[in-house]
């Protein structure tokens, strides 16, 4: 494509800009779109008139003199000259047009014009559910409102600031990026009076779509169609049958150890927001499909994260969140169970590393504090174990490779966790290479490994631990070779099973105070950990277990 043909705006990030700025910022500079169940409605609405009325057309028109580009769905003769009509689902602004749509049809006949070579007097906007249309003159006036849109839409384009929220609120309740803009969160933070009866909440609750975990060797994933195809080695010997899943019902692929996936199903993966990852039969995370973009979030990362003090301060809530976590966690469970006193020595102890977390002066200090307070949280784990439970019995934590069966457990659900943030970092955009509390020292991406210290405790140490005293897991859930000890297949899609459950149960966010699962939290930490060095900070590691 020529730089000039890039450059040109689409007549829709015009409607955006209209309608609200930071929209249109997030959709063409960041390049970030949700196609939500009005999107696909409108689509629909456009593809059903189609067949209606055989007087018009469907013309993709560019012109270099506007920098702008579109498709005018609709074209025709009506009063002896040209008119541009435009079809909306929702209701007019009273007798009038919104001025997005106004600015949109504006644009189409700017470009009828120049591709037509006469003068176009009228758009026409036609809204579906009030039956009304509405006439919009195409006159000086409109085009020098087209020309300010245009300059406008090239000067944000060249910031790497996001715009503010739009100060309509009514306006985010239609839109549909508010899952990622987060604009009632934001105005929560500088709310004077915020009504906590009627929690602001447009960050949805769980995401419907499914996560594909391949865990049988030799296993293959296709694409045929809308769907993905999942077929087992035995079924190409004549065996079972493939598993078939809608695409837009998948939200990740996860190809555990020696399975194999098709170009086709990695393209369609790609265009339909698919996350894929690799793991290690073992668990260990391999790799994962990282989308290209997202130059102006990875710029304010790397600028907020060069500041030393924004990242001590980050790592500190985030320490302090861990260690609370882990706190509770040994609290709740011990009572009864704590005969001699380990989880209580390891509880005071754990206090005054908390202490140290909060005065720390530097990030290694820190460091220091948090690691202690996590081999103390170890040390007194065994305490919440059913003792009876030989097999599972933990006698410290060791890892790459783990030595015990609750060691491999262990490592196998923190590897889930960390591929389900990871998936997280990715889908918000941000570099998971730069963090701000862990150091590059392995494979690990640290961003990845700073927010799943959020979610060790809630997310997989409770669950594994109430898995233990249910006596749910034997030994054919684990092989072993010399001194390793990995999960088997089926040890694998039990942990899997755990995990997968946790994720989908609810929790109540202290701050914000509205329930998600735990599987949006993850998402919802790292688009609030964004807000951190993107003008709104305060929201982020808020998270505690109950
Ligand atoms: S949610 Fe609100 S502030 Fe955010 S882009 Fe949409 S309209 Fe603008």
């Amino acid at each position: 494509m020529a730089d000039s043909q890039a450059s040109l705006i689409r007549v829709m990030a015009l409607h955006a800009l209209a309608y609200c700025e930071r929209l249109f910022y997030l959709e063409e500079v960041e390049e970030i779109r949700v196609a939500d169940h009005r999107v696909y409605a409108g689509r629909t609405l456009h593809e059903a008139e189609v067949d209606v009325d055989g007087e018009w057309q469907s013309v993709q028109l560019e012109s270099e003199t506007w920098g702008l580009k579109g498709k005018v769905d609709y074209v025709r003769y009506r009063d002896g000259g040209v008119v541009a009509f435009e079809h909306k689902r929702g209701r007019s602004c009273g007798d009038d047009a919104w001025e997005s749509d106004r600015l949109q049809v504006i644009a189409y006949a700017a470009l009828l014009e120049e591709h037509l070579g006469k003068p176009i007097k009228e758009g026409r906007v036609r809204y579906h559910a009030n039956n009304k249309t509405v006439r919009v003159p195409i006159s000086e006036d409109a085009f020098a409102k087209l020309k300010a849109a245009i300059a406008r839409a090239r000067e944000l384009a060249a910031t790497v600031q996001r715009p503010p929220v739009a100060e309509n609120e009514k306006l985010c309740a239609k839109c549909s990026l508010a899952p990622v803009c987060l604009p009632e969160e934001e105005r929560l933070l500088h709310a004077v009076d915020v009504d906590e009866s009627a929690p602001p909440r447009l960050f949805p609750e769980d995401d419907e779509r499914r996560i594909v975990h391949v865990t049988e060797e030799g296993s293959r994933v296709g694409k045929s169609g809308e769907q993905i195809v999942v077929t087992p080695r035995e079924s190409t010997q004549g065996g079972g049958e493939p598993h078939k899943f809608p695409g837009r019902d998948v939200a990740a692929i996860v190809l555990h150890g020696p399975t194999q996936i098709s170009s086709q199903a990695i393209h369609y993966a790609v265009a339909h927001n698919i996350g894929v990852h690799w793991l290690t039969g073992g668990g260990q995370y391999v790799a994962g499909l990282i989308p290209a973009g997202g130059v102006q979030r990875r710029h304010r990362q790397f600028e907020g994260l060069r500041d030393a003090q924004m990242c001590l301060s980050l790592a500190k809530r985030l320490a302090k969140a861990k260690v609370e976590n882990q706190l509770k966690f040994l609290m709740r469970n011990s009572r009864g169970k704590d005969t001699e006193g380990i989880a209580a020595q390891a509880v005071k102890n754990m206090r005054a590393e908390l202490r140290g977390v909060d005065r720390a002066p530097d990030i290694d200090t820190l460091r220091g504090h948090e690691g202690m307070a996590g081999k103390l949280y170890f040390s007194a784990l065994p305490v919440l174990l059913d003792q009876s439970q030989e097999l599972m019995r933990f006698t410290g934590r060791n890892r790459r490779p783990p030595e015990d069966p609750f060691n491999a457990a262990l490592s196998f659900g923190y590897s889930l966790l960390y591929r389900d943030v990871m998936a997280a970092v990715i889908c918000v955009g941000l570099d998971p290479a730069f963090g701000f509390f862990h150091t590059p020292r392995s494979a690990a991406y640290p961003l990845a490994l700073d927010v799943m210290e959020l979610f060790r405790v809630v997310l997989w140490d409770m669950p594994l631990v109430a898995s233990v005293n249910r006596a749910q897991w034997k030994e054919e859930h684990f092989t072993r070779t010399q001194k390793q000890v990995w999960l088997s297949p089926d040890g694998r899609k039990q942990a899997i099973e755990l995990y997968e459950k946790r994720k989908q149960e609810n929790w109540k966010h202290p701050v914000l105070k509205y329930s998600l699962s735990y599987a949006r939290a993850m998402e919802l930490e790292v688009r609030l950990l964004e807000k951190e060095w993107s003008g709104s900070p305060g929201l982020f590691a808020n998270m505690r277990i109950r």
